[in-house]
């Protein structure tokens, strides 16, 4: 059954490392090569989860066992199509797994977007988690007034991060260079903004719930507009979304103005044109209204003054040569794309979800691919040799699970006492690293 395999996944981020952790219980003696094209594993644990999120980051505890095991490598450092075309992952190995994520920003589709000051989530959510293609966004923080179009949890993360301060982000692991320009900006101000009401946000409550602790920031939202209460026939829904309105109530009771900097939650309302020269001084909004669930426009436009504009309206696939993207998503037949070619994860599905829904997602993908080969694979394929063949003639520096750990352990005694890590945020500062420590 399936003996012997061959597997290349491509991402080590939760989707990749749960179709891993299936492969290894239900195919073990299975080769399987765990590609990335940064040298540190975890996807978004890493450089997409909150630095102030520790607890959810250790998730990746599980993934060090998986990694640990006999059959698995991490082969960090060598990229989909940037060092390696699918064509010859296809070639080494019987069964090739897409786990990518989505790592494109989508465009809000309005004019000036490409002005100085428009940033999208994942820029701007991987500049100060450190991530390395990211470490130079730069954004100005010398600004008053920030926006964040979105109503997820996204949106939330990246208000929060904005107005905490220092000693907030103690225990924190962002990235040093965005700690200082965050802790010195004079910014008063972020609006969040999402086009339908405040019972149709995607927060969850423990996100929200946040927004009530912060030292430095009250957080206010327009109560005229919140519904008394809110039934749905998802019973959980319907809860959660109760929480959420019980919140959004009582923000200012728990904070009144504190030290006047300033959080509103702002509903119904899509941005339409972002205003400004080169660089973004205002957006204007154009006012919504719920018709049967869905938001249209009321005609009334206003403007918000601004200098930072922040936009979490979900990501999608990049173009990636040899795989057909439709929707932004991989297209794919429950997770099949073609013959011993395999999709999990964000790249399946798309942006949604937590990192434990990728679970359940990535065995069942994983079912099915295992059933196909149930005949074996096919004993003529290189696999991970040729993988290190394919590095040794480019000239790639591959990382090994052995190499991150050294990167991890050295992250973590940077951090010292008041981090649990100091991040690297440049590939070739962590390859010196290791060619320091042998
Ligand atoms: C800002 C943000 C915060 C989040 N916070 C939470 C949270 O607090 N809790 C929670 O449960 N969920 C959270 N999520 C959701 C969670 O992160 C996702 O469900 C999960 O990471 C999706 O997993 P994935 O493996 O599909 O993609 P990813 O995590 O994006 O992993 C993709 C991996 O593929 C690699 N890769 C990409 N392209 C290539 C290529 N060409 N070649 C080789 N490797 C490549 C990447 O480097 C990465 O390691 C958050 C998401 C975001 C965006």
């Amino acid at each position: 059954m399936s003996a012997g395999l061959k597997i290349c996944i491509v991402g080590s981020g939760p989707a990749g490392m749960y179709a891993a952790g299936a492969i290894v219980k239900k195919s073990p003696e299975s080769a399987k090569d765990i590609i990335d094209k940064l040298a540190t594993p975890y996807g978004l644990v890493r450089a997409g989860v909150a630095p102030d999120h520790q607890t959810t980051k250790a998730v990746t505890r599980a993934y060090d066992k998986v990694m640990e095991n006999e059959n698995v490598r991490f082969v960090g450092n060598i990229g989909l199509g940037s060092d390696i075309p699918l064509e010859k992952l296809r070639e080494f190995y019987d069964v090739v797994v897409i786990a990518t994520g989505t790592p494109k920003d989508r465009r809000l589709g309005i004019p000036g977007e490409d002005k100085d000051g428009v940033f999208g989530a994942q820029v701007f959510v991987y500049w100060y988690n450190g991530h390395p293609e990211f470490c130079d966004a730069v954004p100005n923080l010398d600004i008053d007034t920030a926006i964040v179009i979105g109503n997820g949890n996204v949106a939330l993360d990246v208000a929060r991060i904005l107005m905490r301060t220092e000693d907030e982000m103690m225990q924190s692991d962002l990235a040093e260079h965005a700690a200082r320009q965050i802790f010195q900006s004079p910014l008063q101000t972020v609006h969040v903004v999402g086009r339908r009401a405040p019972e149709n946000a995607q927060f969850s409550s423990k996100e929200l719930s946040e927004f009530a602790e912060l030292t430095s920031a009250t957080t206010y939202t327009d109560k005229a507009i919140l519904p008394d209460g809110f039934t749905s026939e998802d019973k959980k829904q319907e809860k959660v979304v109760n929480t959420n309105l019980d919140l959004l109530r009582s923000f200012e009771q728990i904070r009144p103005g504190i030290k006047g900097r300033s959080i509103y939650l702002d509903f119904l309302a899509s941005p339409v044109e972002i205003l400004g020269g080169d660089t973004i001084t205002g957006v204007r909004f154009e006012r919504n209204k719920i018709v049967d669930g869905k938001a249209y426009s009321t005609g009334e436009t206003y403007v918000i003054d601004c200098q930072l504009l922040v936009s979490c309206i979900g990501y999608e696939m990049g173009i990636l040569e040899g795989l057909p993207v439709e929707k932004g998503i991989i297209k794919n037949d429950e997770g099949r794309v073609a013959e011993g070619l395999y999709v999990v994860g964000w790249a399946k599905r798309g942006p949604s979800g937590t990192i434990g829904t990728n679970r359940i997602d990535s065995q069942n993908v994983v079912d099915r691919m295992l059933a196909d080969f149930a005949g074996g694979g096919n004993p003529a394929k290189l696999g991970p040799a040729g993988l290190d063949a394919w590095c040794r003639e480019k000239d790639i520096h591959s990382v090994s699970f052995d190499d991150w750990k050294k990167i991890d352990a050295a992250e973590v005694a940077r951090g010292g006492e008041a981090s649990p890590r100091k991040k690297f945020v440049r590939t070739r500062d962590m390859l010196s690293l290791l060619k320091e420590k042998g």
